[in-house]
């Protein structure tokens, strides 16, 4: 298994960071260092806790440096879903909270690496359908799309009509796209001088005011576990809360012809692409084609899936640019997901937060909900409405 997204020079590049060696005592301790355990750090030491992160590899070494890239405001449920699910205050109330996420993280990553494209949901792959069955649900999804873009401009969040060379569907202006494993090691690069951050660094275990690691013990009052996929794995008393899936992906050699000006999604969110500058498409989706298969904490490449992903970028790639390009890179990783779509965010023990469950959909959530993390663990401050504590 090779990842796409870790060819980029910075990330290559990246010298890494020293594991732990020997035990720490420390304010607080932050335990995964993806985009939503960085944002933990960030606001631990924003308010000058002595604060130690690691990681089991490198930063980003799960979803977060292996996902679609794709910084898409919102909850898991579309707009009008989460509403009718949990209630409008909630459902705006993370959508909003995403929509600054976005915007502190333009800000802090500047253009060259986060691109503020938009994003395109679409009815159906691009291309004619090829039975019957795929024009029925084109039709069904176009229906549903009209009700987004009903709820999003009822509740004054930008959306317009999309209708181009992809199909038709929905163009939300807020959304960018970014290399997810870049934002990762650009955040940690930050980070670094602020807060004691360690990679290759397994933690075994946690408990209130001790988290053991196969390099040594941490000693912390405040403990945030923002390990998404594979929660349920380290923290065995959230089964039945949260419950690990993979999710793969494949990115190919350059096209010839720019197809994708944004990050594209179809099927209810299920496939998806998004085209780099340099004309590789970043390719994913069928979880729900094999979904017996792919709840699991095994975060291999499947041949089944796989085959899927191949047939959704060609028909991202469209039919004027002739075969699919060769494949370059294939891989998965581990999300958790949760019975309500709601992210998890609950105290597991005296002051250990266990935050996660983002259901496929953790780029920006997965920040806003790790802060929310940090709150209840040092304030006692509840969770939040959105999600489930
Ligand atoms: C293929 C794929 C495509 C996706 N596409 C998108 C997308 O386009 N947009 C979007 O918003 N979301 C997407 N997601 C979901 C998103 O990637 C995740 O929700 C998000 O990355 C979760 O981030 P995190 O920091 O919470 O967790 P993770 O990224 O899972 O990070 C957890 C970290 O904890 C570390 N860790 C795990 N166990 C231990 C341990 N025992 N000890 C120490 N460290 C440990 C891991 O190494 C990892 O670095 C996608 C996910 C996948 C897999």
């Amino acid at each position: 298994m090779s990842v796409g997204w870790d060819d980029d020079e910075v990330v290559a590049g990246w010298p890494g960071l020293p594991p732990l060696s020997g035990d720490v005592v420390a304010d607080a301790c932050v335990v995964g260092l993806g985009a939503s355990g960085l944002a933990a750090v960030e606001a631990l030491a924003d308010r000058g806790v002595a604060v130690v992160g690691v990681d089991a590899g490198r930063v980003a070494a799960g979803a977060a440096g292996r996902n679609g890239g794709f910084l898409i405001a919102g909850p898991a449920l579309f707009l009008h879903d989460a509403i009718a699910a949990w209630g409008a205050e909630p459902a705006l109330q993370l959508y909003r909270a995403t929509l600054a996420e976005l915007r502190g993280l333009a800000d802090v990553l500047g253009p060259a690496v986060m691109r503020q494209v938009g994003s395109i949901r679409l009815a159906g792959l691009p291309g004619a359908p090829t039975s019957d069955a795929e024009a029925a649900q084109r039709v069904a999804e176009l229906a549903d799309c009209a009700a987004l873009a009903d709820a999003l401009r009822e509740h004054d969040i930008a959306v317009e009509s999309y209708a181009g060379p992809l199909g038709e569907g929905l163009f939300l202006p807020d959304d960018a796209a970014v290399n997810p494993a870049v934002r990762a090691v650009e955040l940690a690069r930050r980070l670094a001088g602020r807060a004691r951050l360690h990679e290759q660094t397994r933690v075994l275990d946690v408990r209130a005011g001790l988290v053991r690691t196969d390099r040594g013990v941490l000693r912390a009052n405040a403990v945030i576990v923002a390990v998404d996929g594979r929660l349920d794995v380290l923290l065995p008393q959230l089964r039945g809360r949260v419950r690990t899936a993979r999710l793969q992906m494949l990115s190919t050699a350059p096209l010839a012809e720019a197809r994708l000006p944004c990050p594209v999604y179809s099927r209810h969110g299920y496939d998806y692409a998004q085209q780099r500058p340099d004309g590789r498409l970043f390719v994913g989706g069928g979880r729900d084609l094999f979904a017996a298969d792919e709840w699991s904490a095994d975060a291999e490449p499947t041949g089944q899936v796989q085959r899927w992903i191949e047939a959704v970028a060609a028909r991202m790639a469209g039919e004027a640019t002739g075969a699919l390009p060769a494949v370059e890179h294939r891989w998965a990783a581990s999300v958790g997901f949760t019975l309500d779509a709601r992210p998890l965010c609950t105290m597991v023990d005296d002051g250990v937060v266990a935050v996660g469950g983002y259901n496929g959909t953790g780029n920006l959530v997965g920040p806003v909900a790790a802060r929310a993390a940090v709150a209840l663990a040092l304030d006692g401050a509840a969770p939040p409405a959105w999600a489930t504590s």
